[in-house]
């Protein structure tokens, strides 16, 4: 008997592909959280059956939502991370000495602890000495916040769901609130080739275009992501990424990376035509 994991990711567009085991299932006051083994990507991560992370493609996305920021300013100390319960970006924040603390906001207490059964690829670093965790609703702690951070990294689901209020002005609002003068804001950006995506896309970059004077999207290709043309946002109160960008000094630090380099720091930000008309 074959087992198989299917996610839509349009109306005409599927997602297939072959599980081995089914290691966990529960249902959360927020989501049906699910983990399996498939043969070609490892373990993986559903919520609501949308495709979270694999063990063979985590790296590419997590490395690109940390790394970026990180070798824009190298003096980030203190870092909030929301959503990110699977513990990948955490993991990519610890290997940063000068990082001082991080606040892991993560609204499902069920995903860590499913994580941490059967995904300590991604978990491993969750009891970082570093590491603070809050079982509560991003949106609703950001508001409490003002001027504390350096990063913000929103590590969340897709705006819908209890990810929805993620992608609001007054989240992002609030998220320019909470950082410092120097502060960076990156967040998974959604993917302009569907056109849902593109549209979730367009709506989070005017909304966050509305408070940060310095914003760019990049891309990467995630293969198990819809399209697989995956993009993340930065935005900033002083720091461009790219003339910011200080390769010695972070070549210097001797992070051994699987993706990111600074030659891909300084190509990722290059927009096909499509997507710089969605941005118009
Ligand atoms: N890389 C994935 C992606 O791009 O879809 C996201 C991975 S991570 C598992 C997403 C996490 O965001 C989930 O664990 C979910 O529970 C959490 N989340 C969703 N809405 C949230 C909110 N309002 N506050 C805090 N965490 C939230």
């Amino acid at each position: 008997m074959e087992l198989w994991y299917t996610e839509q990711h349009t109306e005409n567009v599927r997602f297939t592909i072959k599980v081995d085991r089914h290691l966990y299932s529960s249902q959360s006051e927020f989501q049906r959280i699910d983990i399996m083994e498939s043969y070609e990507f490892g373990r993986f991560l559903t919520l609501d059956g949308c495709m979270m992370l694999t063990e063979k493609d985590e790296f590419i996305y997590h490395e690109m939502m940390v790394h970026i920021p990180m070798a824009t300013n190298p003096k980030i100390q203190k870092v909030l991370v929301i959503g990110g319960g699977d513990g990948g970006a955490v993991r990519e924040l610890c290997r940063y000495p000068n990082i001082q603390e991080i606040d892991l906001v993560e609204i499902d207490e069920m995903v860590v602890e499913a994580c941490r059964l059967h995904l300590q690829q991604t978990a491993c670093k969750l009891d970082d000495g570093r590491v603070q965790i809050f079982y509560e609703d991003g949106l609703k702690f950001i508001r409490r916040k003002e001027n504390v951070y350096d990063l913000i990294i929103v590590d969340s689901t897709d705006p819908f769901g209890p990810g929805e209020g993620l992608f609001t002005r007054e989240f992002y609002g609030n998220c320019y609130k909470a950082l410092t003068d120097e502060g960076i804001l990156v967040n998974q950006h959604e993917s302009p080739y569907y056109k849902t995506y593109a549209q979730s896309l367009q709506k989070a970059h005017e909304r966050i275009k509305g408070y940060f004077p310095i914003t760019k999207l990049y891309n990467a290709h995630i293969p198990t992501y819809p399209s697989g043309n995956w993009v993340f946002g930065f935005a900033s109160k002083t720091y461009d990424p790219i003339r910011d960008l200080n390769e010695t000094a972070w070549d210097g630090l001797g992070i051994e990376t699987e993706y990111y380099n600074t030659e891909i720091h300084k190509g990722c930000f290059a927009l096909p035509n499509y997507v710089k008309r969605l941005l118009e």
